[in-house]
């Protein structure tokens, strides 16, 4: 038996050795943790990551399409032959498609604009296909409006009120906003607060274009007809299928059973994107006030914020239905372990080829799936259960991670991390977020990982300092970071991927990476394979270098016995969020109310975080209750009632902030108390808060 795995054994090294480089040494018997990484680091192939990827951007592929079925069934061959249990999982969600989308400028007289133009560049062998999807937006109503233009910057809540202390006043105007800051939901989100009648999303090009450098096809910048596509759902109050708020939208739930649409928490208001060669003719024949010289873009005029005399005809016919949708599942069960499980997954489906979103993290995964595939035919097995993800339908609203998270929510009690990647190669610079007891993990599982810079990852990644963006979201403003020493920076997890069910609705801990450019073709007709391979990745190191860092965490999250967590430093980051909300808090209240009892909960869970890592466990029993208290402490972390106002959010620490949308709000329930100026909400939520932290830390106690 021994003798038959020793040649699976050599076999496989054999066959790992071509990918190029050394032929690695033959596996001793037991084999240890160094040789099993040692064999699938050397897997991941940037040869094969760009045939993958050339299959995954041959036609358009959005949520629901055949061509999304047929990109589902593609990773579903590769998780099978790397040997994994892999089922298609339908459900019917509640999304929209294009049916007819324009605007047209009607006055004044002899300014004439017609769109949305075509996405066209003066060469690109892919933009001529027609099933490229109309510009539009994901979960915007129909309507038909005609009205003033108003120009409100980025649309965030400050804005909307400079407009007010302006007197100029939205109220039935179409609101023309440019990308950058915030989530594009929390633009309708305000523009329907403050009475709007259309809303006009457009891409500047002092964030997103020329003034960026040269656009694509001679750079890689955002051309003049390029379209940000894009959802505005409220995720920020419920991710995934709008019509089955905690509950799962599997085929055939009876219509009885879900929210009427009319009644769902959906946006409102008309909202459609544009591209900076469409919204030039509005701006540029705008009058009123001169913007504020802060709101000024790089169009090659002075910006006015009007109403009018633009007017705008929008009109826009969506194409609403219940739409299948198709998540795959692959899975790897534990020989140690069994009923701990590792999540990892990305998203399959794209607003158009996706070539970097998300078909970089696709292939990525691909290529550390077929990594383990090789270690369990040299007969590795992991000593935890892992699940791989292959999310549909994200760009509609996170609604496949969102739906196999609520189906299975019982069991997900057994998970013990989730990795997330999306757009996971646009460039060379490595970034990533996590919550705080995953960040050293992070940083350690780096530091074995080759940089294609030269030396690992980890180096490349403390030189260049990269504070991370969200992958999803590039130009959508860059997250502060609170970090307590000056090592590589890991970011904080707001929202705008499929993380959110795992870490927000259910406490499992997450971490999402990505290597980022200058990637100005996001959500456009251009984020094609032409593109990615002149300028993302032109030779798939990085492809590799992600496949590898990625598949990494997994294995490490499989394999170490004592869960890798350090809630030491989850207790101080905590600490730190509460110092600085205590400052905020005295500005807004004068006489604020006193944080002594969550600061004092959140420094007995770091004391408890150092203690339990100090413990040694001596057998199987002592490592499962430790393991167990790891685990039990992160859900504790959950607020039993969940956050005011959005009950499906329930993480104490972390929720995607309402007003910013993309960027994490840290401590969410207390940081909106406070931003409300409500007194007696902050301190009740204080109060939730200390809760929460005392008893992670009394359950962490227990095993020391
Ligand atoms: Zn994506």
């Amino acid at each position: 038996m021994k003798r038959f795995l020793l040649a699976w054994l050599c076999a496989a090294l054999l066959a790992a050795s071509g990918s190029g480089g050394a032929t690695p040494p033959p596996l001793a018997e037991p084999h240890t943790q160094a040789e099993i990484e040692k064999l699938f680091l050397s897997v991941p192939d940037p040869k094969i990551a760009e045939e993958d990827l050339r299959v995954l951007t041959s036609a358009p592929h959005i949520a629901g399409s055949p061509e999304d079925k047929k990109t589902a069934e593609f990773v579903a061959q590769k998780f099978r032959e790397a040997g994994l249990q892999t089922e298609i999982v339908e459900y019917k969600v509640w999304m929209n498609y294009p049916a007819e989308i324009s605007m047209d400028v009607v006055a004044p007289p002899g300014v004439k604009m017609h769109g949305p133009r075509p996405e066209r560049v003066s060469s690109d062998p892919y933009q001529d296909d027609p099933r490229i999807v109309v510009p539009y937006c994901g979960m915007s109503p129909s309507g038909d409006v005609e009205a003033e233009v108003i120009y409100a910057n980025y649309g965030r809540l400050e804005d909307f009120k400079r407009l007010q202390q302006m007197n100029i006043d939205v109220r039935g105007k179409i609101v023309m906003v440019r990308y950058g800051t915030n989530y594009r939901g929390v633009k309708a989100y305000l523009a329907q607060q403050f009475g709007a009648a259309g809303l006009l999303i457009y891409s500047d090009p002092l964030e997103d274009g020329y003034f960026k450098g040269e656009p694509y096809p001679k750079g890689p910048w955002r051309p003049a007809t390029g379209v940000q596509r894009g959802s505005i759902a409220y995720t920020f109050n419920l991710p995934g299928d709008p019509t089955t708020p905690g509950i799962v939208s599997v085929p055939g739930l009876p219509l009885s059973q879900r929210t009427p649409p009319q009644r769902a928490d959906m946006p409102k208001v008309p909202t459609t994107p544009l591209s900076w060669a469409d919204a030039e003719p509005i701006l540029k024949h705008m009058a009123g006030l001169e913007s504020p010289r802060d709101w000024q873009g790089a169009l090659p005029f002075t910006y006015h914020l009007g109403p009018g005399p633009v007017r705008v005809r929008m009109h826009l016919k969506q194409d609403y239905a219940y739409r299948a949708i198709w998540d795959v599942i692959g899975r790897v069960p534990g020989s140690v372990y069994p009923d701990e499980w590792v999540l990892a997954g990305n998203h399959h489906d794209a607003w158009v080829y996706g070539a970097v979103d998300p078909g970089s993290g696709t292939v990525a995964m691909l290529e550390a799936v077929r990594g383990l595939g090789r270690m369990l035919k040299a007969g590795w097995r992991p000593k935890r259960t892992i699940i791989f993800g292959s999310w549909d339908a994200e760009e509609h609203g996170l609604m496949g991670s969102t739906e196999w998270a609520e189906q299975h929510a019982a069991e997900l009690d057994r998970a013990v991390a989730y990795v997330n990647m999306d757009s996971a190669v646009s460039g060379a610079n490595f970034g990533a977020s996590a919550v705080p007891s995953l960040k050293q993990f992070l940083r350690d599982v780096a530091k074995a990982v080759p940089s294609p810079k030269g030396g690992t990852l980890y180096q490349a990644w403390r030189v260049a300092g990269e504070i991370p963006s969200q992958p999803d979201v590039p130009d959508s403003g860059r997250m502060p970071v609170v970090q307590l020493n000056n090592d590589a920076p890991v970011g904080d997890l707001g929202s705008g991927s499929d993380y959110t069910p795992f870490l927000q609705h259910l406490g499992i801990p997450s971490t999402d990476m990505a290597s980022s450019g200058s990637y100005g073709v996001y959500h456009s007709a251009f984020d094609d394979f032409t593109w990615f391979k002149r300028f993302a990745d032109p030779d798939f190191a990085y492809e590799q270098e992600m496949a590898r860092v990625f598949g990494l965490a997994v294995v490490r999250l499989a394999d170490s016995d004592v869960l890798p967590y350090d809630d030491e430093n989850y207790g101080k980051e905590i600490a730190a969020y509460l110092r600085t909300a205590q400052d905020r808090a005295e500005k807004m209240f004068g006489k604020p109310p006193s944080f002594a009892a969550a600061l004092e909960a959140a420094e007995r869970f770091a004391r408890a975080g150092a203690a339990i890592s100090r413990v040694q466990p001596k057998d199987a029993a002592e490592v499962a209750a430790v393991n167990r208290a790891l685990r039990e402490a992160e859900r504790a972390l959950l607020l039993p009632n969940g956050l005011p106002g959005r009950p499906w959010f329930r993480h104490a620490i972390y929720a995607p902030g309402r007003y910013t949308g993309y960027a994490a709000a840290v401590i969410p329930g207390v940081n909106e108390a406070i931003d409300a100026g409500d007194l007696q909400a902050t301190e009740q939520q204080l109060a939730a808060l200390t809760a929460a932290l005392n008893h992670a830390a009394n359950i962490l106690e227990r095993q020391r």
